[in-house]
């Protein structure tokens, strides 16, 4: 069994800690939260002082960090895991973060003589808590095959999407179809009211004809056809809105920044801005539907 440091205990990072624990691990990890610290020792884990110290003797360090300044800030910044690690410390990080942070990170571990990955999820606090998520890595296949055991106590699916950063691009390019199309669906939904189209119908033929998709057939963002999708239960989130918004900046960064035409990406973030400012950020991101209607 290994020993594991892990920073960043937060609402996912707790329970992959406490999987990672659970699989006979031992995890040393550190958080800013006196809560998120006495969850990981309620969990079995033993809370160290520092970030840095999280790394003595550890063969791989996790962290699942709110974005990529706090990534960079732990990694490179003044008593950073890089100076503290080991040659040959393993890194994980799981946040979701911009490509050009991801990659930058990766490079000065490298220099250092330390492998790292990139391996944003996909699943949410549920996949968490259960070990489903869905792992987008990137890295070098030496890296991505010595992370692979960790993250499969962790996750369902592991994906190795290419080198450094991939795992972030993957991320950003899924949720910007996910943001683009549960407009779309939603859209759909709200032209059929107007034109006294019933939502059952519409779903019974579009689910089973070329608008079928994952927003309209697993998360559909109105009650009473998909049962278990957030509509039934007053938008309480799943995936919020202000997470949404977060990930189509990144597209929208990453897109700026490599020159890509995502027209459609740009506008879904506007959407998303103006129905996380209207006090939205907690609420579904399926939600944007009553936004559309002109209700929320
Ligand atoms: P969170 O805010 O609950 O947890 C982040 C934790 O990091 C907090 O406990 C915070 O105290 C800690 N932290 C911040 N700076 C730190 C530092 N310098 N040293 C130590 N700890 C520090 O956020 P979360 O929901 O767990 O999300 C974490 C990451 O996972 C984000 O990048 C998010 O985009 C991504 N993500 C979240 C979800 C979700 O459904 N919550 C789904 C997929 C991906």
């Amino acid at each position: 069994m290994a020993r594991i440091g892990f920073v960043g205990l937060g609402n996912m990072g707790g329970p992959m800690a406490a999987n990672l624990v659970k699989a006979g691990h031992e995890v040393r990890g550190f958080d800013l939260s006196d809560a998120a610290k006495a969850r990981l020792t309620e969990a079995g884990g033993t809370v160290c002082a520092s970030a840095a110290e999280t790394v003595a003797g550890a063969d791989v360090v996790v962290t699942m960090l709110p974005a990529g300044r706090h990534v960079e800030a732990v990694y490179t910044g003044e008593g950073g895991l890089i100076a503290a690690a080991a040659t040959g410390t393993l890194f994980i990080d799981s946040s979701t973060i911009d490509v050009a942070t991801a990659r930058r990170v990766a490079a000065a571990a490298d220099e250092a003589g330390m492998a790292m990955v990139d391996a944003p999820v996909s699943g949410g606090v549920g996949g968490a808590q259960a070990g489903t998520l869905t792992f987008m890595v990137g890295g070098s296949e030496a890296a991505f095959e010595e992370a692979k055991p960790y993250l499969d106590v962790m996750g369902k699916t592991i994906v190795h999407a290419g080198g450094p950063g991939n795992g972030q691009a993957a991320k950003i390019c899924n949720n910007m179809i996910l943001g683009i199309s549960m407009i779309g669906v939603s859209e759909a939904f709200v032209l059929a009211e107007k034109l006294g189209l019933d939502h059952q119908k519409l779903f019974d033929i579009s689910s089973t004809a070329s608008g079928q998709c994952w927003s309209l057939t697993t998360y559909c963002p109105v009650p009473g056809p998909v049962p278990t999708s957030p509509a039934n239960r007053d938008y309480q989130a799943g995936f919020t809105a202000a997470m949404m918004l977060k990930d189509l900046k990144l597209a929208q960064d990453a897109a700026n920044a490599s020159g890509a035409a995502t027209p459609l990406g740009a506008e879904a973030a506007q959407i998303y801005s103006l129905f996380d400012g209207a006090g939205n950020g907690e609420v579904d991101f399926s939600g944007i539907i009553r936004f559309l209607r002109g209700t929320g």
